[in-house]
């Protein structure tokens, strides 16, 4: 949508300053009650959702022009989803899709996205990746010993930063897929970035050329199913090209795929794991992992200023993202013992590192991570455990500033020790 579209949405903003804090009736602490990493780092209204709407009206409607301090206002922010799912508790409006299309507004004057934006993009344009890393790397990591099934319909799609920054992740992956006799090859130097990062900052015609080349990658091999440990792939492959581009195949988050393998008995969980873990929800693979439900209609004012959609529009709110699957096959992992988060499924506080900010502002990125790593702290756990690479990053990042005692691991990590294997 642009922003026109969108004008009737900015309008109805009461600027309630909901979207900065979890709604009442979640709240189990004043310490961990508020949603947004950027208002929490940077306190002024224009750092939060709704500030950004404002924002957003404001440009549309001439009031204001692009300017250094707005643009960095504007990629101050994860686009995790948070203060979208808080305002339609209680209201119907899109922030973060508002704020989306504002850096889309951005790239198409020609005053976005940010200067390591910029790079990564073009790393991603040279060789198909953010990290600007040589495409006949991208499964150095795989071994002689991995069995790959070269007539098979199912990939895993490993994603950038398991194949060049998080390698355990994707050893851990098919490693297990072996263990269960899952058949699946690997596109190797033909596994081209998913779009995610050129998306997120803005940079949509790219990103859409990006979804529609995978596409017909994805179709000249005959892909069916793809597999993929990465919440942001999994954000891109499952929910936001089917908006844009015709696909064809089924997308499943290796989380999804342990919890299937193991009830069907094809992995053994028989190792103990003597670890008490709390669980983070990354919001690719949670709230943003909702898929969107066609619909076409329009916002109709029923009295000044208060628009309803005509017909009734199926409301996003996030609870439908992968929420049970990852805690379903901690739970069987003998030995875990699973505590949770106060704010968590779609209420999750982000990692901090997602749109750019890992990127462009490494110290906001590290500053919410460590936010998250106190409230996994209070929970008494020893470890947290997560089901995506670049959360992996940022946690990994600031425990490691901190010295921090508390681990982290991936869940496939933690199901490979239990099913007796290692990397
Ligand atoms: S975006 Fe929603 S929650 Fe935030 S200030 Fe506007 S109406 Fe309130
Ligand atoms: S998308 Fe996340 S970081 Fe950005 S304004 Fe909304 S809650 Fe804050």
């Amino acid at each position: 949508m642009t922003l026109s579209e969108l004008e009737k949405m900015m309008d109805s903003c009461v600027r309630c300053s909901k979207c900065k804090f979890l709604p009442g009736i979640m709240v189990k602490s004043k310490e961990f009650s508020s949603i947004c990493p950027s208002i929490d780092r940077y306190n002024f209204h224009a750092y939060s959702g709704g500030g950004k709407v404002i924002m957003a009206n404001a440009l549309h409607k001439g009031r204001i022009e692009f300017t250094e301090e707005m643009l960095d206002v504007l990629y101050r922010c994860t686009n995790c989803g948070a203060c979208e799912v808080v305002c339609k508790f209680f209201f119907e409006l899109e922030p973060n899709e508002i704020i989306h299309e504002l850096r889309v507004a951005a790239v198409e004057a020609g005053v976005g996205p940010m200067s390591n934006h910029k790079k990564f993009i073009e790393q991603v344009d040279s060789v198909h990746n953010p990290y600007g890393e040589p495409t006949d790397k991208r499964t150095s990591w795989l071994t002689d010993d991995i069995e790959l099934d070269e007539r098979s319909d199912t990939i895993f799609f490993a994603g950038c930063t398991a194949s060049y920054r998080r390698e355990e992740i994707a050893k851990a992956t098919v490693r297990i897929l072996n263990a269960a006799k899952e058949g699946f090859k690997m596109l190797g130097p033909d596994e081209y970035c998913c779009g995610s990062p050129v998306y997120r900052v803005g940079d949509k015609k790219r990103a859409l050329k990006i979804m529609q080349d995978n596409v017909e990658r994805f179709k000249a091999q005959g892909i069916k199913r793809i597999i993929t440990s990465c919440a942001g792939c999994y954000n891109m492959l499952k929910v936001e090209y089917p908006r844009f581009v015709e696909t064809d195949f089924e997308v499943i988050h290796t989380s999804q795929l342990m919890e299937s393998l193991i009830s069907e008995g094809r992995l053994k969980l028989t190792n103990e794991v003597p670890l008490k873990v709390t669980y983070h929800d990354p919001c690719h693979l949670g709230r943003m992992a909702e898929p969107y439900e066609p619909w076409e209609g329009e916002l109709v004012e029923v009295i000044t200023l208060v628009y309803m959609h005509d017909p009734p529009k199926p409301i996003r709110r996030g609870a439908n993202g992968v929420y049970d699957a990852p805690r379903n096959v901690l739970k069987l992992i003998p030995g875990i013992e699973l505590v949770e988060m106060e704010r968590i499924r779609e209420y999750a506080y982000c990692c901090g590192a997602g749109a750019g900010v890992k990127s462009q502002y490494p110290d906001f990125a590290l500053s919410t991570s460590g936010k998250r790593i106190e409230e996994a702290e209070s929970t008494g756990a020893t470890a947290l455990v997560s089901t995506c690479p670049f959360c992996s990053t940022n946690f990994k990042d600031k425990l490691k500033e901190l010295d921090d005692p508390m681990e982290f691991y991936d869940l496939t990590e933690l199901v490979l020790k239990s099913i007796g294997g290692s990397e």
